[in-house]
């Protein structure tokens, strides 16, 4: 077995996250680092990695405890997930969309501010969310990208829901919608049409969970990419989509002020490239000793040079730990200044880390390392896509230090 990524001891975790990541880390390396080439080589998605986890309670990790799930916390999630993601990366990935729609409707919601009529109907009716997960192993998605700005966190989705009785109707597109055609429940942001208001604004958007075979759904487009293979992240388009208010993932306005008052929720995609970074550099270890199963013993470690390559990739490992690990344990409601320069600092050198350490592994480990038949050159393809995802797209996390670093509120010149 895998030494944890974060030991337990040196970073001082719970009881409950110490056991959540030895059983994500047991269950990588037992069941999806056995199946993760297949997904990749046919860009299929892995359903019977979810029935399994199903079965050994994953897929309610962040459901509260009071609601039948494991009640995992953002920390918690994180360090589970990024176990998950050492062994296989779409699988990780799109177990966080799923993922995210518990955490962010569950846990997260409890810190920010609603009636308390608001809030007793939002217990009531996520619960609805959570029970199909729990006990028919329902899987969420969430597309939000729509190709403009809106998933940037630039402007409205132009994806609209319009009220009807007993519900709503969805009209719009999006774009890149991992788990398309295989998610039970679509979690996609889209805006508000009220009343009198001419312009979409940020602060209508609804969350809504849209039933796959709702009437008006259907995927379109190809789906041959680099990396994430497994994913399947095609498009969706939504046309006269009635769904009933139960749908609601979140209360009206709830959404906007979780974007705006909790911003670690967007580091829920850096766990799967944190497992990354550590798979290549363990790979790395165990190539270099002869140790790869399946491999001849031949050993290289004895040259310099690679010796080097790998203190200099355990270095950045390090490095790329300890900034996410600190921006990981921080998160919370009303992070101060410092606390979001550091969430997106920690984005971006996981994100940037992750394909940095996988193409390093591969120059060090030498030809034969990059063949189809390991999982290496995998790891190199997946770890690329990291720095695409918005909204923290590693320009943007650049964008924002470098603006916020040097203005104060308020400030222009
Ligand atoms: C494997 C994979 C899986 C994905 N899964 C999902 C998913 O499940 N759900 C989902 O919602 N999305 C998903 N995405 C999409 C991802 O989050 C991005 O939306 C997508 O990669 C953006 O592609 P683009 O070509 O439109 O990028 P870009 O052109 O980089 O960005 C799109 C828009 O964002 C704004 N923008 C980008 N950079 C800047 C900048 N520096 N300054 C100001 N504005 C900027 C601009 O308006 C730009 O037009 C996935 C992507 C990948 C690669």
């Amino acid at each position: 077995m895998d030494a944890p990524i974060f030991d337990p001891a040196a970073f001082r975790l719970t009881p409950q996250e110490a056991a959540l990541t030895a059983r994500a880390r047991e269950f990588g390396a037992t069941v999806l680092a056995p199946r993760a080439a297949r997904w990749d080589r046919e860009a299929s998605f892995p359903t019977e990695n979810y029935r399994d986890m199903h079965r050994n309670g994953l897929l309610g990790i962040c459901i509260p405890r009071e609601e039948g799930g494991e009640g995992a916390d953002f920390r918690a999630y994180c360090l589970t997930a990024a176990e998950l993601g050492r062994y296989c990366g779409a699988t990780a990935l799109t177990w966080n969309m799923h993922v995210c729609s518990t955490l962010w409707t569950g846990a997260l919601t409890e810190d920010l501010e609603m009636e308390p009529a608001v809030r007793a109907e939002h217990r009531r009716r996520r619960q609805g969310h959570y029970q199909r997960i729990l006990r028919d192993g329902a899987v969420y998605s969430q597309p939000f990208s729509e190709g403009g700005a809106a998933a940037a966190g630039g402007a409205a989705f132009g994806t609209t829901a319009r009220r009807a009785p007993g519900g709503y109707v969805i009209n719009g597109r999006k774009i890149f919608a991992s788990l398309a055609g295989h998610a039970d429940y679509y979690g996609i942001l889209c805006t508000e049409l009220t009343e009198g208001e001419e312009k979409l604004s940020r602060r209508n958007t609804l969350y809504l969970a849209v039933p796959r075979d709702a009437s008006g759904v259907t995927v379109e487009g190809e789906w041959d990419p680099l990396g994430m293979r497994g994913t399947v992240s095609r498009n969706l388009v939504f046309k006269d989509v009635f769904v009933e208010e139960e749908a609601a993932l979140m209360p009206p306005g709830l959404y906007f002020q979780a974007a705006t008052r909790w911003p670690h929720m967007f580091m829920t995609l850096s766990p799967t490239y944190m497992g990354i970074a550590q798979a290549a550099y363990d790979f790395t270890i165990a190539y270099l000793r002869g140790e790869w199963p399946g491999m001849p013993p031949v050993k290289r470690r004895m040259y310099p040079t690679k010796q080097i390559a790998v203190a200099e990739m355990r270095v950045m490992l390090e490095q790329t730990k300890a900034l996410w690990f600190q921006a990981v344990a921080e998160a919370g409601p009303d992070p101060g200044k410092e606390g979001v320069l550091r969430a997106w600092a920690a984005q971006h050198t996981v994100m940037e880390n992750a394909a940095a350490l996988a193409a390093k592994a591969i120059r060090t480990c030498g030809g034969q390392a990059m063949l189809k038949s390991l999982p290496l050159e995998r790891l190199y393809r997946d770890a690329r896509c990291g720095s695409l995802m918005l909204p923290w797209t590693a320009e943007l996390c650049i964008d924002r230090i470098g603006r916020d670093a040097l203005y104060e509120k308020g400030e222009t010149d």
